[in-house]
């Protein structure tokens, strides 16, 4: 018989467990039904325990409502929610690319609580169009004639071929057929709108001529695409937008060119090079450009498109505009931050994007040196040191770049750093940190200093056993 079999019967009765003070007191904080089932899967993982003939198992009822306790805060939680980005990747695709202003963030709450002017003139009283709120912005900053917003640059490659390229022929040099992520491939963005696409050139080498022989009467326009995430090194020859603004503008065809990030600011001056910028790409003279919102630019999730007024008249008549539509809450946030660029220097002060780029060895040690200091005041199973690293843009920008950094290097004394690294994932405010040789690295450049009090509580109490 299983010795467990007495304690079958000695599990607490769940309406038992309601009437308990613990319980009415955490009732007041959660729903009935997550009250009800905490308790309930609580109680059950108990039974399977009993049965399976684990050792030690208790069925007292204070711990078990401990336990429930905790389920109800862990199913109460929100599933999209914060986190601390210690990767010093400073637009991680995975947590979210950019983070926004506070510019930004104060528009999108004012804009999400009130009615708003989403679609109305309020000088005419009549009905306005959701585009019209950044066009004359996105113009002013980038020089171009015209522009619309689309809710990412996927969908702006999208609907630029669609609009300007169905049923005829593209063409795209070999060695600019990317791959984005996400099965965002260039050929299969090509093949959707409707386009043909005509391939020239080598992966590694494209000549001007290699775009001359391949214009037909069926070639409805060229395409050029930033290789954002990959470099092609070593023999390698490309052709430049403007040699292809030539070619193309020669046989009375448009250029069209998907940037990916789109840098609003000269990125050089910050030691990052390789990355074209908007407005150079605009006087070049293409045609249409289109670039990401949440990438260099630092706003939200957006796909903007600029250029040639007939061009981008013929998108808003596309009927994949509606589809691709952008948001009430993005387009304030887009605002806000696009409001930031009228004034460069006001856009590197208040576009975190931009304040991370622009933070040097120099300007992260001071603030380095005070997360270790709180760190040392009262270590609990680990030591730190402060260590030079590098980090990366990310968000598949500048791949080949590495950016110098300043880490806190923790090394743990009593349990493992797999063990700690579930620890603070598990957080309140889950820490996202990396390791590296055999210590935990906190960059500092995507942390923000007001975090330091959480990180040092978190550490001093998730390294011991
Ligand atoms: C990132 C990128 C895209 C996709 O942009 P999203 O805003 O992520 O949809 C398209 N083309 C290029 C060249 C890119 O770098």
């Amino acid at each position: 018989m299983n010795p467990n079999s007495q304690l079958l019967r000695q599990i607490p009765k769940i309406d038992d467990l309601l009437r308990r003070e613990e319980i009415t007191a955490a009732a007041q904080s959660y729903s009935h039904t997550v009250v009800v089932e905490s308790l309930r899967e609580t109680i059950e993982a108990l039974r399977q325990a009993i049965l399976a003939g684990e050792e030690n198992i208790s069925v007292e009822p204070a711990p078990l409502c401990a336990q429930a306790i905790a389920l109800m805060e862990e199913k109460s939680a929100m599933n999209l929610r914060p986190v601390i980005n210690a990767t010093g990747i400073i637009l991680h695709t995975n947590l979210g690319r950019a983070r926004l202003s506070d510019h930004a963030v104060q528009a999108i709450a004012s804009i999400a609580q009130d009615y708003n002017t989403l679609e109305y003139n309020l000088k005419k009283g009549s009905r306005g169009s959701r585009y019209d709120h950044v066009e004359e912005l996105v113009s002013k900053i980038t020089g171009a004639e015209d522009a619309m917003v689309v809710n990412n640059n996927a969908a702006a490659v999208m609907l630029v071929l669609s609009t300007m390229a169905k049923g005829k022929e593209v063409i795209v040099s070999r060695g600019e057929l990317v791959e984005i992520g996400g099965a965002f491939r260039v050929p299969d963005i090509m093949a959707q709108s409707g386009g043909a696409l005509v391939e020239v050139g080598t992966t590694n080498k494209t000549h001007p001529s290699d775009y001359t022989k391949a214009i037909t009467e069926n070639t409805g326009a060229l395409l050029k695409v930033h290789t954002s995430n990959f470099k092609i090194m070593g023999f390698m020859e490309e052709v430049s937008l403007a040699e292809m603004v030539e070619i193309g503008h020669n046989a009375g065809l448009p250029v069209l060119y998907d940037l990916g990030s789109g840098a609003l600011i000269r990125l050089e001056d910050y030691g990052i090079l390789d990355e074209p910028n908007v407005q150079d790409s605009v006087k070049a003279g293409a045609d249409i450009i289109s670039f990401s919102g949440d990438k260099l630019m630092g706003g939200p999730q957006a796909g903007i498109i600029i250029g040639k007024k007939q061009y981008i008249d013929a998108m808003k008549k596309n009927p994949l505009t509606r589809a691709f539509r952008i948001d009430k809450l993005t387009l304030a946030a887009l605002e806000a931050t696009l409001r930031d660029y009228l004034e460069p220097a006001q856009a590197m002060a208040t576009i975190p994007t931009l304040q991370m780029i622009a933070a040097t060895p120099e300007t992260l040690r001071p603030k380095a040196e005070k997360l270790l200091a709180l760190l040392e005041e009262n270590p609990q199973g680990y030591t730190v040191e402060l260590c030079e690293d590098v980090g990366q843009i990310g968000g598949g920008s500048v791949p080949t770049q590495m950016i110098p950094s300043i880490v806190i290097a923790l090394k743990t004394t009593e349990i493992s750093l797999d063990t700690l690294e579930q620890r603070l994932r598990k957080a309140p405010l889950p820490i996202i940190a990396r390791i590296s040789k055999e210590r935990m690295l906190f960059d500092v450049r995507t942390i923000n200093e007001k975090q330091f009090p959480y990180i040092n509580e978190i550490l001093r109490k998730n390294c011991v056993k």
